[in-house]
């Protein structure tokens, strides 16, 4: 059996860069989970695959004329469930983008996976179109709270997922959600273990959120969900970064932590700001034109964004070029998650000046901030805890 530097021995090294991604987002979801706020809808009818398959191959050359020329550097099938696609459909999706851009091989492409939705024809299906990572959302180890959290899987669900994604797949990570109603850190200590017995070389660790809109949000509003308060959420985030650093999978941004080189490239795109072509039903994207960046979006829901696609060839809604500060401050808020921190050169290239030496000093100071060397900045663990603070003190 492969060790994980045989694996990695056969992707492509991290150059450092930014990198140019893909990202395709598939919006369907066999059932919406109570917290959930991403671009997911269930339909109790088939999606017509065909359909979604050629208006995603519209869209992508829209976006490549966007783009120009490019080498990829990752590929990210996201959702919603994309382990809901047919492995054609799949296969359609990255032989398209093979044809708009330049496509070397040894690339990461990762799709998303549900454990109730895992089967291992299916899985071989994916990895046969070119599929080379999976991240699996488990969210949690333990029934009683996969059912709170409205998970159609159980732990032998996921633990079989987790099984096949390892057989079939070079690299394989899976989320974990905690921060739970009651979880004690003592809990989330023994779960996570368990997780990095079961890890190959990847962990993504978010903590609960409430976002308006979710049925756990008029839940909680209602004050019959209470989440974990600042101090406990910041002793299960410590105990997170300890556990994981001591087994050799440390935090290289807040929330995922993976064997150094196992990085997920993809997500170091956007978190090094590096351009990305958004595609597919409220995809995001950032493509760069001349000094500048476009900001661009698609329509969010599924058929409406069909419709748009197949009379334009492109479903987006939003289109913007980012100013000198908007990139600036991107950069900052993507960099400053990443133990890498932000290059500083960088940084005064986009924004037109260097960072307000007496916000930095004082961040130095609180050590919330610090230099890496001359030419790069950022957070200490104690600035990561409250990083939308340094971020918004630092920015325009
Ligand atoms: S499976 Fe994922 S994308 Fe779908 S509703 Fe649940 S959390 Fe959202």
């Amino acid at each position: 059996m492969d060790t994980v530097l045989d694996r990695h021995a056969k992707l492509l090294p991290d150059t450092g860069e930014p990198g140019f991604g893909v990202y395709v987002h598939w919006p369907f979801c066999a059932a919406k989970c109570p917290y959930c706020d991403f671009n997911s809808h269930v339909r109790h009818q088939p999606v017509d695959q065909e359909r979604f398959t050629a208006a995603f191959l519209k869209e992508m050359a829209w976006m490549r004329q966007m783009s120009g020329p490019k080498t990829v550097t990752s590929v990210f099938l996201g959702g919603g469930t994309p382990s809901l696609m047919h492995p054609n459909t799949v296969s359609a999706i990255l032989d398209g983008i093979a044809k708009n851009w330049h496509m070397p091989d040894g690339i990461e492409i990762t799709m998303e996976a549900n454990p109730s939705s895992v089967e291992a024809e299916r899985f071989r299906g994916y990895r046969a179109g070119g599929v080379n990572r999976v991240s699996l959302g488990v969210q949690a180890l333990n029934d009683r709270d996969l059912k709170f959290l409205g998970r159609l899987h159980d732990v032998e669900d996921a633990l079989k997922a987790i099984k096949l994604a390892r057989d079939i797949f070079p690299r394989m990570s899976f989320d974990l959600i905690y921060a739970r109603p009651k979880q004690t850190v003592a809990e989330w200590e023994k779960e996570l273990h368990q997780a990095i017995d079961f890890a190959v070389d990847h962990l993504s660790l978010y903590q609960l959120t409430i976002e308006e809109g979710t049925p756990f949000y008029g839940l909680h509003k209602a004050g019959k969900l209470i989440v974990p308060d600042g101090d406990q959420s910041a002793d299960l985030y410590e105990a997170t970064q300890e556990i994981t650093a001591r087994f050799g999978m440390p935090a290289y941004e807040v929330s995922n932590h993976a064997v150094p080189g196992a990085e997920s490239r993809h997500n170091l795109t956007y978190w090094r700001y590096g351009d990305y072509a958004g595609i597919g039903p409220g995809a995001h994207g950032r493509l760069s034109r001349g000094s500048f960046k476009i900001a661009t979006a698609t329509e969010r829901k599924p058929e409406a964004w069909l419709d748009l696609v197949e009379a334009h060839d492109h479903g987006m809604v939003e289109q913007e070029q980012l100013g000198f500060d908007e990139m600036a401050d991107e950069l900052l808020l993507m960099g400053l998650r990443l133990t890498e921190g932000v290059d500083l050169a960088r940084w005064s290239q986009l924004s037109g000046r260097d960072p307000n030496p007496e916000r930095e000093q004082t961040l130095l100071e609180h050590g919330f901030i610090e230099r890496i060397g001359n030419s790069r900045l950022r957070c200490t663990p104690s600035g990561m805890l409250i990083l939308d603070a340094v971020v918004a003190d630092l920015a325009f």
